[in-house]
């Protein structure tokens, strides 16, 4: 029987949740009555804090919706809070007088978080293609779809090496507005034939909102880009469609944000979210980004979602793709994202750091190796 859902306040008076004292049950209740853990706060307040600055702050933990227990110690008193509420500022705790810090124990993301689908999440896509299993998927190709004729070549290289999907821009966000920006709705149609022909899953990038429709008739999966990361009314627009999304991490993205970014999409119902860590910026100059391989095992943790290492974007340089694709395969990634060209130094867009065909298949023999020594398939 569908019962509707308590507001916190309701659920609170019903409840007859204390606002101050034990609550070892609330946390169970907050639970089973919202889906998830709520949100666990710890608020340390300063040594000698007076006892109506801690009062203050229970009052505040209250109207905010949180059962508070308090332990005093002899000198410092730790508050920990506990409430369904999501949507605060922890800042408003942390400038109240006699406050030292405060830690959120649990995460803002809930729908994202690995608690929500402990088993993890498997992405299912045409040619019996599931990221997020034992397999280790590959996806490669140009960084742009250039024409016909070079991007079937770049199909046939990608497929002949054991890729299962194929990747191209067809709307391409470059730093300079003079450099080449895609070839629009031609390069979609040129990589959806390309990816019929050779069995190929097709991933390419969306820009924005107004290009869903077109794009959703052509591709597999839309790519949101590093610059897109946060650009929360396409992730909202993309949340409405039933498509997989490969959401890469922004240039200065926490991972935090990366997940909340997930959330944002998965809020609107579509599930299917493949996360990718394509290099961060640090002060680091002789790599184009600096490739975050730890952002691997620690998705994993955090995140049910399925987590793709796309060591092309993460170094900039082709020498460096294969050692950084190989890191990526040994830490856990479920799959990879590469730039292959057939002929890179001719490239319309990111030929330095595509590989040549005999290197990407030299690569793909590396990583058929390795990915058996940490349990998985290739
Ligand atoms: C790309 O995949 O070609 C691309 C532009 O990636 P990013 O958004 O990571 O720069
Ligand atoms: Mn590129």
């Amino acid at each position: 029987m569908h019962r509707r859902r308590r507001s916190r306040s309701e659920f609170l008076k019903q409840e007859q949740v204390p606002p101050v004292g034990r609550n070892d049950k609330l946390f169970v209740r907050v639970q089973d009555e919202f889906g998830d853990r709520g949100t666990v706060m710890i608020v340390a307040m300063q040594d000698g804090a007076k006892d109506d600055q801690i009062q203050n702050v229970v009052e505040q933990l209250v109207k905010m919706g949180f059962a508070v227990h308090r332990t005093t110690g002899v000198r410092q008193t730790i508050l920990a809070a506990v409430g369904a509420r999501h949507d605060f500022d922890m800042r408003d705790l942390e400038v109240l007088p006699g406050v030292q810090e405060v830690y959120r124990v649990s995460a803002p993301y809930k729908l994202a978080g690995r608690s929500f689908r402990p088993e993890g999440t498997i992405v299912n896509l045409p040619h019996g293609v599931k990221i997020g299993g034992k397999e280790v998927v590959v996806m490669a190709g140009p960084c742009s779809v250039e024409g016909r004729e070079s991007f079937f070549k770049a199909a046939e290289i990608v497929k002949n090496a054991g890729a299962k999907g194929v990747r191209g821009g067809a709307f391409k966000p470059r730093s300079s507005p003079y450099s080449f920006q895609g070839m629009g709705e031609e390069g979609l149609k040129i990589m959806r034939e390309a990816g019929d022909k050779y069995g190929l899953v097709v991933v390419s990038e969306v820009m924005e909102i107004s290009q869903i429709p077109l794009m959703i008739t052509y591709v597999d999966v839309l790519q949101v880009g590093a610059r897109n990361m946060q650009n929360f009314n396409l992730l909202r627009e993309l949340g409405k469609i039933r498509k997989p999304v490969l959401l890469k991490r922004g240039i200065a993205a926490t991972l935090e944000e990366l997940l909340l970014s997930a959330e944002y999409i998965m809020a609107g119902g579509n599930y299917d979210v493949i996360l990718c860590e394509r290099g961060i910026r640090t002060f680091e100059t002789y790599t184009r980004n600096t490739m975050d391989i730890s952002a691997i095992p620690v998705i994993k943790k955090l995140s049910h979602l399925p987590m793709t290492g796309d060591p092309s974007h993460g170094t900039g340089r082709r020498d460096k793709v294969p050692p950084m694709a190989r890191a990526s395969v040994a830490a856990g990634a479920d799959a990879l994202l590469i730039e292959v060209h057939q002929d890179p130094e001719h490239a319309l867009s990111d030929g330095a750091q595509s590989l040549f065909p005999q290197q990407f298949e030299d690569l793909m023999k590396e990583l058929r190796l390795i990915a058996p020594i940490v349990g998985r398939t290739m």
